[in-house]
């Protein structure tokens, strides 16, 4: 898949991160467009979450320096809940659970705030739960999980695909997916594959941090990067992806050329 024309949805230039008064990411220069699947390896550390959640706008990840657009927008000027009705959604690596907040009405009020901002009519109650129920069993999810408050006793792969529902749910127009597979079965997996295929093919673009070769051999992705040193320190395909898993993070002449 050819991106050379395509105008970016995401574009990053320069993009610098800090946690306190440490440099976690020093410039990162990367472009997404639409429908795009980029794969983002690294080795533990090496600021992968740091990245989303410096874009998602966490307040403990302060930009230093560079710039980030979403669609043309400025997203560094923008509060997290304004990047997430741009269309900018992130699966936490480690999803949190929010005690007291009921899992449909958390999914429904985040879908009818991204539903206004791209101009569509609100989901009532009714509807929300015949188009959630469908898109549960659809990722394994019993019922139930939606009557509960949020990630509260889910087991690790459970809220993991909790993450996988508002995904289905808010179809955002540029989806980070941080260590999705981490804690999901085999049909977890699968359900990964099958929901991101499915709205790749609407448009959504994808940063898909994984070290799970498998999910990323069946996620066809078009462009594989391995962060290190606080920079994108190459850029490749699948092939990357598949010489990771072989030699691992730690560059080695001999092992590079193997
Ligand atoms: P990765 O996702 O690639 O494993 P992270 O982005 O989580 O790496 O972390 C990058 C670096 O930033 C690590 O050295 C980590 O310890 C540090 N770090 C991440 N989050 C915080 C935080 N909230 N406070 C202090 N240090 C952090
Ligand atoms: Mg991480």
């Amino acid at each position: 898949m050819s991106t050379t024309f395509t105008p970016s949805l995401l574009q990053l230039d320069g993009l610098q991160v800090a946690i306190g008064d440490k440099t976690i990411l020093q410039s990162i220069t990367l472009n997404v467009a639409p429908g795009e699947l980029v794969v983002l390896m690294g080795a533990n550390g090496s600021g992968k979450s740091t990245l989303g959640l410096a874009l998602a706008g966490h307040p403990a990840y302060h930009v230093t320096q560079g710039s980030a657009r979403l669609a043309g927008a400025d997203l560094l000027a923008m509060e997290p809940q304004e990047r997430a009705r741009a269309g900018l959604f992130l699966s936490f690596q480690a999803p949190p659970e929010i005690p007291g907040v009921k899992n449909n009405l958390f999914i429904r009020t985040a879908l009818n705030a991204v539903r206004a901002a791209r101009g569509e009519e609100p989901q009532d109650a009714f509807d929300f739960l015949g188009s959630a129920r469908t898109a549960a069993t659809q990722l394994g999810l019993p019922d139930a999980m939606l009557g509960r408050p949020v990630n509260d006793g889910f087991s690790g792969g459970e809220r993991k695909r909790n993450e996988l529902l508002q995904l289905a749910m808010l179809r955002p127009r540029l989806a980070i997916l941080d260590e999705i597979d981490s804690g999901m079965d085999v049909d977890g997996v699968r359900a990964v594959v099958e929901l991101v295929q499915r709205l790749r093919s609407e448009g959504t673009a994808f940063v898909v941090v994984s070290h799970y070769l498998q999910l990323i051999e069946s996620l066809q992705p078009d462009t594989v990067l391995r962060l290190a040193d606080g920079q994108i320190a190459e850029r490749g395909d699948l092939a990357l992806a598949q010489r990771i898993a072989r030699t691992g993070f730690v560059q080695t002449p001999e092992l590079a050329e193997a």
